[in-house]
């Protein structure tokens, strides 16, 4: 829908027909947030919407239909075939510029029971609400599989609704976009916010009756569960795209060039659904996120609308919150860094949030990994408490300007008491890395 709203900006509905075709209930809604509603944050659904159909359709002159699926792709003919759930009805919608913005869904593991009711893989605002209603029943166990941040933040917003909460996680550490040292802050947060965690647990199957989930089972154990949340990372949805021959990137998404077009003439895409271009790692990938899924689309409309513009990647930040620490990243991770055929030093150094004397001073650890002997900063990660995480933005413009860490170390950044220590912790990180770019034991 930001593409949408950027091809009616330049262009008037004389001009340009536009239709959106959403299978689902709801258009422009906050996904993010649905760990909040499910936890009791948010109260109501609607405040994560952020335009109706209606609205789409009186102020932008934008025909969206939901519950309206795209099914099939017939790109010789230029016309995609959608399915109309309410009526069954199907018909074929001709398109001169078509963009595929179809996302990506939860990674269901194929283990036996893994389609019985209750087990939720959150990706779309009505799997939100599905999972919210459920919660009418007044379920007091339950189980997530995975510990990505999704599964994480459900974990918490389970914990929140005063939930026994069990979290079965197959790697020895949980939020893999983060260096083990890292991840075991989030752990410890996790425990004591009560959340039963259990790493180096695969889970094996689901127990279930009348077609319900019962039990979550593992080698060790079998967990009762009256609701299970799927929180093992996503895949792009390229289905559509893959049916209709456009080509695919290495990473499973919808291969797409800097002006979001896709291999086959008129057809754009953006989303969770494209690849992008990772401009540290210097290859397509696939990074579900929001704050790229925003821009592409922009980006795309502008495109489709007649102007000209171009994505130009990304570095991978992200922010999350995991009960009461604040969770950061930028660039690469120690372990992504190696992987890309860098040689990196890294650093990790404990800081706080406000002057150390500052009443509500509270403490923050910062990794920051640079490249050997160039000194380039490759990536950063903090985890904190309140007022930790979004010090990633400093971190996230020094990797995307391939700034070295003694640049970062000299930057004018801000500094009074109440905001942070007189060093800033990603300055101070940088300050401790500095000297070891160039030295041969590090
Ligand atoms: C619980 C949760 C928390 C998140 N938190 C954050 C966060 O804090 N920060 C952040 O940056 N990102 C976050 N994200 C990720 C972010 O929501 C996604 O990256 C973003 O929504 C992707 O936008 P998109 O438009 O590509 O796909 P989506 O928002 O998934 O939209 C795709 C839409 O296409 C529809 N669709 C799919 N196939 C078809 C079809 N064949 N026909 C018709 N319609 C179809 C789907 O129903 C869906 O509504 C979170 C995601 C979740 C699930």
């Amino acid at each position: 829908m930001s593409a949408a709203s950027q091809a009616r900006r330049r262009q008037a509905a004389d001009d340009l027909e536009i239709v959106a075709f959403e299978r689902g209930s709801f258009t422009s809604y906050s996904a993010c947030g649905i760990p909040y509603f499910v936890g009791g944050t948010v109260k109501d659904v609607s405040a994560l919407v952020v335009r109706t159909p209606d609205a789409f359709r009186n102020d932008h002159l934008i025909d969206a239909r939901i519950r309206h699926e795209a099914v099939e792709l017939d790109v010789a003919r230029g016309a995609v075939c959608v399915l109309e759930l309410e009526s069954g009805g199907r018909h074929w919608e001709p398109y001169d510029e078509l963009l595929l913005a179809t996302g990506s869904r939860p990674i269901r593991p194929s283990l036996p029971g893994a389609d019985a009711r209750g087990i939720f893989g959150i990706q779309t605002l009505d799997d939100g609400l599905a999972l919210h209603r459920t919660m009418a029943d007044n379920p007091r166990r339950a189980v997530v599989v995975g510990g990505g941040y999704i599964g994480l933040e459900l974990a918490e917003a389970f914990r929140a609704r005063d939930m026994t909460v069990r979290l079965l996680e197959k790697a020895d550490q949980v939020m893999p976009s983060l260096d083990r040292d890292m991840a075991v802050l989030v752990a410890d947060a996790l425990r004591e916010f009560g959340v039963d965690l259990h790493t180096e647990e695969p889970v094996v199957g689901f127990e279930t009756s009348d077609g319900r989930v019962r039990a979550v089972s593992t080698e060790a154990a079998s967990y009762a569960a009256d609701v299970v949340v799927l929180g093992l990372g996503v895949a792009p949805d390229a289905a559509l795209a893959r049916g209709a021959g456009i080509a695919l990137g290495d990473a499973g998404g919808v291969r797409v060039d800097r002006r979001m077009r896709t291999s086959v003439d008129g057809v754009w895409s953006a989303g969770d659904c494209a690849e992008k271009w990772h401009r540290v790692a210097r290859r397509w990938t696939t990074i579900p996120l929001g704050t790229h899924a925003n821009k592409e689309g922009r980006v795309a409309g502008i495109n489709i609308g007649g102007g000209y513009a171009t994505f130009p990647g990304v570095v991978g930040t992200a922010v999350s919150k995991i009960c009461e620490v604040e969770v950061a990243r930028t660039g690469l991770n120690e372990a992504e860094a190696r992987a890309a055929g860098f040689e990196t030093v890294s650093v990790t150094i404990d800081s706080t949030t406000r002057a150390g004397y500052f009443p509500e001073a509270a403490p923050l650890k910062t990794k920051m990994v640079a490249e050997k002997l160039s000194g380039r900063l490759l990536g950063a990660q903090i985890v904190g408490r309140e007022g930790a995480a979004k010090r990633i933005d400093v971190a996230a413009v020094a990797v995307w300007n391939q700034m070295t860490v003694d640049e970062v170390l000299n930057l004018d950044l801000s500094y009074a008491p109440p905001f942070s220590p007189v060093w800033d912790p990603v300055a101070m990180a940088a300050r401790r890395a500095a000297p070891l770019v160039f030295d041969d034991a590090s």
